[in-house]
């Protein structure tokens, strides 16, 4: 464990909300968002800069909020998340999404032995899945991944297939829990499709896999038609042999955070 002297980390949020995307679809979370991010899908729809300041809700699911510098250290992201944790909101997770909460590995050897002691919430993780080397020091304390599976013809950007292997790895060697998440766009090509179901079935994992259809809510013009959503469906269920869901961002629908 790193000692958490001097180790700080930059978070843009921290609020409650249900969780919006993948199988855990209603879960009431604890959300941190950590800042910054390596990538630059063309997407996105996140703040990733590092924020001078950090929002933080003052009453869980009120979405009034105050702020307070960054970054902030271990023992104060402690003391803040440990007072939005109160029995009457029952959360059910903390939640760590981004950015890339991996940029934040070193700090994250700090917080999360502290925070799953203190406040005995199961911790899941978003990620986009292409970090492997800073994910393996956390992998004693994550208990779900949220992955991002990054196509090229959807991030616009260079494939990542070999890191998603190491990532895959990882998380099949750990035992943890995942949700395989692959944002899909008009634009998203068979051949990405393919590949992604190549890797998934040579890795052996039983995790949940989803296609996420942009909508109307993603404000993009790139939504994909129904029939294309589930041709891709069929296609990589076929090619799996088990089940694709078909699951959009279901918070930007309900209006929650
Ligand atoms: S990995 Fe996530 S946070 Fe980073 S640019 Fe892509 S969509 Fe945005």
């Amino acid at each position: 464990m790193e000692k958490t002297d001097n180790l700080t980390a930059f978070v843009s949020e921290i609020f409650s909300s249900a969780q919006g995307e993948g199988l855990n679809i209603g879960r009431r979370q604890l959300f941190v968002r950590f800042g910054g991010c390596h990538r630059h899908c063309l997407y996105c729809d996140t703040v990733v800069e590092l924020t001078p300041q950090i929002s933080i809700e003052l009453e869980p699911g009120s979405g009034m909020f105050t702020k307070e510098p960054n970054p902030i250290s271990c023992e104060r992201l402690l003391y803040l998340v440990g007072g939005m944790n109160r029995p009457e909101f029952a959360h059910d997770d903390l939640f760590l999404t981004g950015g890339e909460p991996l940029l934040h590995a070193d700090f994250l050897t700090a917080f999360l032995p502290e925070a799953k002691a203190l406040f005995g919430l199961p911790v899941h993780l978003e990620t986009s899945g292409d970090l492997p080397g800073p994910f393996s020091k956390v992998t004693p304390w994550i208990d779900h991944v949220l992955m991002d599976f990054k196509l090229p013809s959807v991030t616009g950007e260079p494939p990542a297939w070999d890191k998603h292997i190491k990532f895959l790895a990882l998380i099949e060697t750990a035992k943890i829990s995942a949700t395989l998440k692959l944002v899909v766009g008009a634009g998203t090509a068979a051949d990405d499709l393919n590949q992604a179901a190549m890797i998934i079935a040579d890795s052996g994992t039983t995790a949940d896999v989803v296609l996420q259809p942009m909508t109307a809510a993603s404000k993009t013009d790139r939504v994909p038609t129904a029939k294309q959503v589930l041709a891709w469906q069929s296609h990589m269920a076929g090619s799996l042999g088990r089940s694709v869901r078909v699951i959009p961002q279901c918070h930007k629908m309900m209006g929650l955070l």
